[in-house]
């Protein structure tokens, strides 16, 4: 063990790491929609390695069933008092690279969708942290953390500390993690009333009322003992009225529980030195492999096969989060003005995906809109492309841009969130840097900087300057995972 925990565990009096239970909606491999699927995957095998025993417990949603049936042994099940239903929950045990991930059944909620949305939703996971806490006792595991994650669990420490007595109430320590706080959980208060017997002490701003509405999220940050999110810059932006979407209050309130960990990425799975889905292997100090990659990924997607043009990337869900309005704005005018070629691959809002499909039209063979989700075409559009582009409105932590360094692809990145902590913009005095940046969410902003990129493209020394930069970054999750080691400890 490092010294640094044998020294935080002796102030605390013991010797050993805590165990950790991390409750989540999604849990990469097993379900994912986005980036806190892979974070809730991924950290527990990390603080393995630190001697941390962290278990998950997640949705036994029907993506789960239809793969690993005949690999889970059912432990136990109960039934869930909600309000007036009385519900059947199973529990799962699956045993996966090591780990082990509780997996709480109902066919009456997990049959189908991960989140259903709009009422239905809460219900489901209002279900799922109930679920959870009566489950615990009898999981032959006694977690010291809890760890939740967003909205969708973020009422557990409120039910466990008003509602449940004992061990609940005196040994356990929560943690809430958010992952992007535009979700929080909001509804009338006759939904905490019904589905989970809140009582209406707690429909006060002081508990978990906001703006007139019952708000999960505020919940959590109210009883959680600790609060962190994906970045040190979005910890202290969300205490700020433009990102906190209504939250700054309690979370100033909060300030001296809240911090920021950075997310890593799966250094095994993101590797272009042995990545399976590329054509071409490269690492650092051979770049030849890229340049194939390059290549196929222009004939791939029907755009002319060159080298001796810079091509700019986006892997995205096509949002306003994403900053998709800038691209709308200026895409044209980079278009017809520059000798460039561009991918998109990404599914969204309409109007953007509408967009992209008519941009692919006008610049046939120059550029490639591949609306869909595609998981091998990621890894070859990351190798192939010579700049990604992000320039995110708001961006909690943001995996793309270090998996796009991991692959040469430089980033170009507006200044907020996880992309300002992780891409350092290029000076072109020292040389430094390992990607392109600008500060305002403006179309003009994006545009200049993307200009300055591709000229810098054409300077083949710098360029090797800052790949080299780029690929050299560790974002590997073993760094986050001593963060949240650390953030445990400190917990007890
Ligand atoms: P967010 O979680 O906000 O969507 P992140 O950058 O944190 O954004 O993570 C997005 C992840 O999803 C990345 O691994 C990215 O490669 C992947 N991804 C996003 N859109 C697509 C797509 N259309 N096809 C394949 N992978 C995608």
């Amino acid at each position: 063990m490092k010294k640094e925990f044998r020294e935080l565990l002796s102030e605390k009096g013991r010797k050993d790491m805590p165990n950790v239970l991390l409750v989540s909606a999604e849990c990469a491999p097993l379900s994912k929609t986005g980036g806190l699927a892979d974070v809730v995957g991924t950290l527990p095998k990390s603080l393995a390695g630190l001697s941390v025993d962290a278990r998950v417990i997640t949705p036994y949603h029907r993506v789960i069933k239809q793969k690993y049936a005949d690999k889970v042994e059912h432990m136990f099940h109960f039934y869930v008092d909600l309000g007036w239903r009385h519900e059947y929950a199973g529990i799962e045990k699956l045993e996966l690279d090591g780990v082990t991930i509780y997996l709480v059944d109902s066919e009456r909620y997990f049959g189908d969708k991960i989140y259903r949305g709009g009422y239905d939703e809460l219900e489901q996971y209002c279900f799922f942290c109930r679920a959870v806490l009566d489950a615990i006792p009898n999981l032959g595991f006694t977690p010291e953390v809890l760890h939740c994650n967003d909205w969708h669990t973020a009422m557990i420490p409120m039910l466990a500390r008003t509602q449940y007595h004992g061990a609940m109430q005196e040994n356990l320590r929560f943690l809430l993690t958010i992952h992007n706080i535009a979700f929080q959980g909001k509804c009338g208060f006759d939904v905490p009333g019904d589905l989970l017997g809140i009582h209406s002490d707690y429909y006060t701003s002081e508990f978990m009322e906001l703006y007139g509405c019952a708000d999960f999220l505020k919940a959590g940050c109210v009883f959680a003992h600790k609060i962190n999110t994906v970045s040190p810059s979005y910890a202290w932006e969300i205490r700020t009225p433009y990102f906190s979407e209504g939250l700054d209050g309690i979370l100033n309130a909060r300030a001296a529980d809240l911090s920021g960990i950075i997310n890593g990425i799966d250094k095994k799975v993101f590797n272009p030195r042995n990545d399976p889905l590329l054509p071409a292997k490269f690492d650092r100090g051979h770049l030849k492999g890229k340049a194939v990659c390059k290549a196929k990924l222009q004939s791939d997607l029907g755009l002319e096969v060159r080298d001796d043009v810079p091509l700019v990337a986006m892997v995205t869900r096509m949002t306003e989060q994403k900053g998709f309005d800038l691209v709308a704005c200026c895409l044209d005018e980079l278009m017809s003005h520059e000798d460039m070629q561009f991918v998109l691959l990404g599914s969204g809002d309409e109007r953007f995906e509408n967009f992209m499909r008519a941009a692919e039209y006008r610049y046939k063979g120059r550029l490639a809109a591949y609306i869909g989700y595609n998981e091998e075409l990621a890894h070859l559009v990351y190798a192939g492309s010579d700049f990604f582009l992000m320039p995110s409105r708001f961006e909690p932590c943001g995996l793309s841009q270090m998996i796009a360094m991991r692959y040469g692809s430089l980033p170009i990145v507006r200044e907020t969130g996880g992309l300002r902590d992780t891409v350092a913009p290029y000076n072109k005095y020292t040389g430094e840097g390992n990607g392109f940046s600008f500060a305002n969410y403006d179309a003009w902003e994006m545009r200049d900087t993307v200009k300055t990129a591709l000229a810098c493209w054409r300077d083949k020394e710098v360029m090797r300057g800052l790949i080299n930069n780029a690929m050299l970054a560790d974002f590997g999750f073993e760094l986050s995972a001593q963060e949240y080691a650390k953030l445990y400890i400190c917990m007890l």
